[in-house]
């Protein structure tokens, strides 16, 4: 070997424990336990089958998810975690910690259902298990037995190596209202934690950092009141308060061609009134308001308070409580902890979905006239902002936003569901009690638990991110609460829809110590794809 080259060769290695230590020490343990740890998980793949099947079978709506939380709970206790129920008022958020000191790494992810979206599970066509009755129609039933096997197999590995740090496991609770998070941010339950992992049901593994493509949202329900008469023997004695929600709509459309381009709004008429012949002498119309800044969502939502204020004025009712029932900041995620967590992914790489996968995949997309592109079977790159904006293909709102931008924080979108399904869809059940569930949360499990080790074993990563928190992303933006401090969790909703189905639904329950998986329970063979009608 010529000197200069020798010379070079062994630079380059008096170099190499420097350059690491410019990059802050790798713990050496770090890669040997992320091995260990996704064998774990596959060694628990029975156990991720039965908490996605059973949370599944309960598909209970937001702020009533009574069963999920007592389930959830009952295998984290007994797993040594510590567990506080009815946290921020709500009956059924909870949180649940073991370990002790620092870090704390929290694990969210969301646990209500959609309304009417009752499906079988396994089978490419409509056929509801209960008609009318709510289901995981955005596969929320995945997300926290995906993080309890992350926690779990880390947890193995910290007691085994005494290694400090305390694990912290919390339900989004009636995240379709986005109708808890800002409550727990202001109850203080992310006080002292220093990241957060949220993991989110997709079709791949979508990982990015910044601003995500979605909107920031208030939802608020308008309440009328009029007076009641025979709305056909005395029709000016009445003052119908449904003439005022529909007056609201009204003038609400006409006031869209005004606003900018970037907002959504919706609403639903909860309230018109109980029957054609008396004058309805209440009613309620419930709006959803998505702008890009928390600045804009709140001239919108000051806007339709003065358009029902106008409405109840030329009806000659009143607008008696305009109740927020949900908020949600644009969410903002790490950058640091987005590229540890994608590294991670690359290295899980994507479920090996068979080929029975694959024919429900492909049933399911020409079902809705989708290309049958079947399930992905790569990793896509860590998005940007821009790239993230990109791949979007709609624009919704998660209160996720408010954990956010309190403690540095990524989504990992896990890969557990189809491509080309609608969203808050019976479609999006299907997949979720099948194989294609099963695999995408135990993938999804070792990327979330390889991350929390990162976390727990290199305190550089913890202080890059804590970094990026505060000197990138809330430099100049700060957090203010989107509800007012007299506001409360809207706990009474779903409570007349879950009442009216939870007896039928009891029914349908799944009940591991008699049958393999849910779809063994039901009779249903994977996959069953009916003759196109
Ligand atoms: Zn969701």
């Amino acid at each position: 070997m010529p000197t200069a080259i020798r010379r070079l060769v062994a630079c380059s290695f008096l170099l190499l424990p420097a350059a690491l230590g410019a990059q802050g020490a790798t713990d050496p343990r770090l890669d040997r336990f992320k091995t260990e740890i996704a064998r774990a998980i596959d060694g628990k793949a029975k156990l991720a089958q039965q908490m996605v099947d059973q949370v599944y079978s309960f598909g209970e709506l937001g702020m009533q998810e009574t069963e999920t939380s007592k389930y959830l709970t009952g295998i984290l206790e007994q797993n040594g975690f510590k567990v506080e129920r009815g946290v921020a008022g709500i009956p059924t958020a909870w949180v649940a910690k073991w370990g002790s000191g620092s870090p704390v790494i929290s694990l969210g992810s969301d646990i209500d259902g959609i309304p009417q979206a009752s499906q079988k599970p396994g089978v490419a066509g409509r056929d509801r298990m209960i008609s009318g009755a709510p289901a995981h129609g955005e596969g929320h039933n995945s997300g926290v037995p995906l993080n309890i096997l992350a926690a779990l197999a880390v947890k193995d590995v910290m007691t085994r190596e005494k290694i400090p740090g305390t694990i912290m496991l919390w339900p989004g609770v009636a995240e379709e209202q986005l109708g808890s998070k800002a409550y727990l941010v202001r109850a203080g339950v992310f006080k002292g934690v220093d990241a957060n992992l949220f993991a989110h049901v997709s079709d791949e593994f979508g990982i990015s950092w910044g601003d995500e493509p979605s909107l920031t949202l208030i939802s608020a329900l308008f309440k009328f009141t009029g007076q009641s008469a025979h709305a056909a023997g005395a029709p000016w004695r009445g003052k119908s308060a449904l003439d005022a929600v529909m007056n609201m709509a009204n003038a609400w459309e006409y006031h869209r061609e005004h606003m900018e381009l970037a907002q959504r709004s919706h609403y639903v008429i909860t309230d018109g009134g109980d029957q054609p012949n008396v004058v309805p002498s209440t009613a309620a119309i419930w709006f959803y308001f998505r702008e890009r800044d928390p600045e804009r969502v709140t001239k919108m939502f000051e806007d339709a308070k003065q358009i029902g204020r106008a409405a109840a004025a030329a009806t000659f009712t009143t607008l008696d409580t305009v109740q927020v029932i949900g908020s949600a900041w644009r969410p903002h995620f790490n950058k640091p902890i987005a590229e540890a967590m994608h590294a991670n992914a690359v290295r899980v790489g994507m479920p090996a979905w068979d080929a029975k996968d694959q024919t429900m995949a492909k049933a399911v997309q020409r079902m809705m006239s989708q290309p049958d592109s079947g399930l992905h079977t790569t990793v896509p790159p860590l998005r940007s902002p821009e790239e993230a904006a990109k791949a979007s293909t709609g624009t919704g709102s998660d209160d996720i936003g408010d954990v956010t931008w309190n403690v540095p924080s990524v989504t990992l979108y896990y890969p557990a569901n189809i491509p080309g399904t609608p969203g808050h869809n019976w479609a999006d059940a299907i997949a979720m009690a099948t194989p294609i569930a099963h695999k995408g949360v135990v993938a999804g499990a070792k990327v979330q638990a390889m991350t929390l080790l990162d976390l727990m074993l290199q305190p550089k990563v913890v202080a890059d991110a804590k970094r990026y928190f505060t000197d990138v992303q809330t430099k100049t933006v700060k957090y203010h609460p989107l509800m007012a401090p007299s506001d409360q969790p809207a706990i009474w909703l779903n409570e007349e829809k879950m009442a009216r189905y939870r007896d039928q639904m009891r029914k349908f329950y799944y009940d591991p110590t008699k049958y393999d998986t849910y779809l063994q329970q039901l009779g249903i063979t994977y996959p069953t794809i009916p003759p196109v009608p």
